[in-house]
């Protein structure tokens, strides 16, 4: 993908946006947090992100479509993608097996490419140490403990005992807050959501994201001297 031919021109004099590279947008959080309502709103408005799609060992729930919500693949194929060295990383999250294929993510990223990951604090913690400069964490925090129990009661119909499971499960993610860079509690959807692409928008401006910058700036000044 060319973002120098077909990108939007911005501002008020025609121009090409810069080129740069992409980066890695980490969601995580407890079920319950709105993590999937803010990744969904993401993806829908904003055409230059891409979802990374894990594979999975977990079955498939009602409504989700292979190769698009996840790829669900047997125990064998996810072990052997394992030995092939398929991964940038991998974790068991609640009996299941989940991983992100390396494929397209690293040849995306030099395009220009942006991703959005909904990974797990394991997840998150090895894309960090693989690629910390194209990493952004953001972590989502319910407003609180008692939100997220009527969250999690009203989307369930599900005995008392699951729903507590529910909840501890969640306490054990909340517990790894501190790992990410950006925390952003969710009262309100909407506003969670704003600032969420506010984080995005941000990180894209970073310099070193910014690879187009170098000669954009040298012709800038080779035009001042000219003038
Ligand atoms: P679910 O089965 O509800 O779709 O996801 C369960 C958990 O697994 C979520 O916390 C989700 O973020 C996490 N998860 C999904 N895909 C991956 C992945 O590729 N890697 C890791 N580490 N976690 C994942």
């Amino acid at each position: 993908m060319d973002r120098t031919s077909d990108s939007p021109a911005t501002g008020l004099h025609e121009r090409p946006a810069l080129q740069r590279r992409g980066l890695m947008f980490i969601l995580s959080s407890p079920s319950g947090a709105g993590k999937t309502t803010i990744a969904r709103k993401l993806l829908a408005a904003d055409p230059a992100l891409a979802l990374s799609v894990s594979a999975t060992t977990r079955p498939m729930r009602p409504g989700e479509v292979d190769g698009r919500d996840y790829h669900f693949v047997t125990r064998e194929k996810f072990d052997a993608m394992i030995d092939d060295s398929a991964f940038l990383e991998w974790a068991h999250v609640f009996g299941h097996s989940y991983g992100t294929p390396k494929s397209h993510i690293w040849a995306g990223l030099k395009e220009g490419q942006d991703f959005l990951f909904d990974i797990d604090w394991q997840g998150t913690q090895q894309l960090h140490q693989r690629a910390e400069a194209d990493v952004v964490p953001v972590f989502i925090l319910p407003p609180s403990i008692d939100e997220l129990r009527r969250r999690l009661t009203a989307r369930a119909t599900d005995d008392p005992q699951v729903i507590e499971a529910r909840m501890e499960r969640a306490r054990a993610e909340i517990s790894h807050w501190h790992d990410y860079q950006y925390v952003v509690v969710n009262d309100d959807i909407d506003e969670c959501y704003r600032q969420v692409r506010q984080i995005l928008e941000a990180e894209r401006l970073r310099r070193a994201r910014q690879t187009g910058l170098v000669r954009f700036v040298r012709e800038l000044t080779e035009d001042g001297n000219r003038a």
